[in-house]
C-alpha cells in the first residue's frame, strides 16, 4: 500500500505535471476538430531544425573515447547538440561547446532488479528554466556522482529516482526497455518520464535488442502521453574509423524544431514533443486537417499510420517504387496516430503521436 501511495503522491505533485508532454506548440487542441486550416506538427520548409544525440558515454563511465573526442566526433558529423549521460555521474562539459554546437547536461542512472534479472536505466537531462525554477533540490554539479539507492523493489526505486531527477530540475527519459527486459507493467508502474527511448543504436549493434516501439505503444494505449526518442547510447568500443559496420555512433538521433540553438529552446521543444526521431529517413511535413492525417517524407518504401487498437494503415507503391507522401482518414476512435516512414534499407523515421483526445 505504501508503494501505491508513494506513486500517487508523485503523480499528484506539480513537478511531475510540468514534465508531462504538452501538445506541440503549433497545435490548438481547443479548436479541434472544428478548425478550418490544418494543424501542422512538422514542417521542415519553414522552421529551424537541429540534429542531436540524447544518450552518450565517454571514458568518464564505460565509453572508450574521451569527452573531447566524442564531442568532436558528433560536431564534425553535423550534430547541433549532444547529451553526455555517464553512468551514475552528472556532467556538463560547457568547455566542449562551440559555435553551432551545444552540450546538454545529463546523467544515466542504472540498477538491476530481481531474478530473472531485469534492468532500470534512466536518463536525467537538465530541463528548461521552468523546471529548474520549480526544483526543490539543489541542482546537480559537474562530475557529481549519484549512486543508486540500495533498494530492491523495482517500481518504488525507479519512481524514487525519477522523482529525484524531477526535483532537481531534470527531464527524464526511460531508456532502452527492450534491452532491459522490461515488461509493459514496468513502464506503466513509473510516472514522470517525458519520453521512451524507442531506438537505442548500441543495443541494435550489440544484441539486436534496440527497438522498443512495442513498449511505447503499451504506454500510449494506456492513455498516457509520452514521446519517442531515438539515440545512439554510443560507447565507441569499436575502432572508430576502421569498420563503419561496427560503429555505435550515428545510428539514431532526434531532429528538434526550435527557435534557436540554445539549451532553453532545445529542451523546451523536447518536452513539448516538437521533434521527430530517425535512423535515416526525413519527415518533411505532418499535419491534421479535419479527419485527415497527411505526411511528406524523403523517399521510402512504406509509410505506417500506427494507432490505438487495430485501426491504423499501411501505404506503399503497388509497383514497388518509393513513395514520399501518404494520408490517413481518421475513423474517430484512434486516440492517437503516429507515423513511421521505412526506407528500402530498413531505416525508420518516427513522428511523435498526434493525440486525439
Ligand atoms: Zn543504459
Ligand atoms: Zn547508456
Amino acid at each position: 500500500m505504501r508503494h501505491h501511495a508513494d506513486r500517487q503522491d508523485a503523480k499528484d505533485s506539480s513537478l511531475v505535471k510540468t514534465t508531462m508532454p504538452n501538445p506541440p506548440a503549433d497545435t490548438d487542441s481547443s479548436t479541434r476538430p472544428k478548425t478550418k486550416g490544418p494543424q501542422v506538427f512538422i514542417d521542415k520548409r519553414t522552421k529551424s531544425w537541429y540534429k542531436g544525440n540524447l544518450h552518450s558515454h565517454s571514458t568518464l563511465s564505460d565509453g572508450k573515447l574521451s569527452p573531447q573526442q566524442v564531442a568532436t566526433l558528433y560536431r564534425d558529423h553535423g550534430y547541433s547538440f549532444l547529451a553526455f549521460t555517464e553512468h551514475q555521474r552528472f556532467t556538463f562539459h560547457s568547455d566542449l561547446q562551440a559555435p553551432g554546437f551545444i552540450i546538454l547536461p545529463g546523467i544515466e542512472r542504472n540498477k538491476s532488479f530481481g531474478d530473472p534479472k531485469r534492468y532500470f536505466h534512466i536518463n536525467g537531462i537538465l530541463g528548461p528554466e521552468s523546471m529548474q525554477k520549480a526544483a526543490t533540490r539543489p541542482p546537480y554539479e559537474h562530475m557529481q556522482r549519484l549512486p543508486m539507492p540500495d533498494l530492491e523493489d523495482y517500481p518504488v526505486t525507479g519512481q524514487a529516482i525519477v522523482d529525484e531527477f524531477l526535483q532537481s530540475g531534470c527531464m527524464v527519459m526511460f531508456n532502452h526497455p527492450q534491452w532491459s527486459y522490461n515488461s509493459f507493467q514496468d513502464l506503466l508502474s513509473i510516472n514522470g518520464y517525458f519520453a521512451v527511448e524507442i531506438f537505442n543504436y548500441t543495443s541494435v549493434m550489440e544484441t539486436g535488442n534496440g527497438l522498443s516501439t512495442i513498449h511505447w505503444d503499451a504506454v500510449l494505449r494506456s492513455g498516457r502521453k509520452v514521446w519517442g526518442v531515438a539515440s545512439d547510447d554510443n560507447h565507441n568500443n569499436n575502432r572508430y574509423g576502421e569498420a563503419s559496420a561496427e560503429w555505435d555512433s550515428f545510428g539514431g538521433w532526434v531532429m528538434v524544431n526550435a527557435d534557436e540553438l540554445s539549451h532553453e529552446a532545445i529542451t523546451s521543444s523536447l518536452l513539448s514533443g516538437n521533434f521527430y526521431s530517425t535512423t535515416g529517413p526525413e519527415i518533411h511535413y505532418l499535419s491534421l486537417d479535419g479527419n485527415r492525417v497527411y505526411v511528406e517524407c524523403s523517399p521510402v518504401e512504406r509509410i505506417y499510420f500506427c494507432t490505438y487498437f487495430r485501426h491504423g494503415y499501411s501505404r506503399c507503391d503497388a509497383a514497388g517504387k518509393t513513395i514520399e507522401s501518404a494520408d490517413y482518414e481518421l475513423r474517430g476512435t484512434e486516440k492517437y496516430v503516429r507515423v513511421e516512414c521505412v526506407d528500402k534499407r530498413g531505416n525508420i523515421a518516427w513522428s511523435n503521436p498526434i493525440f486525439l483526445d
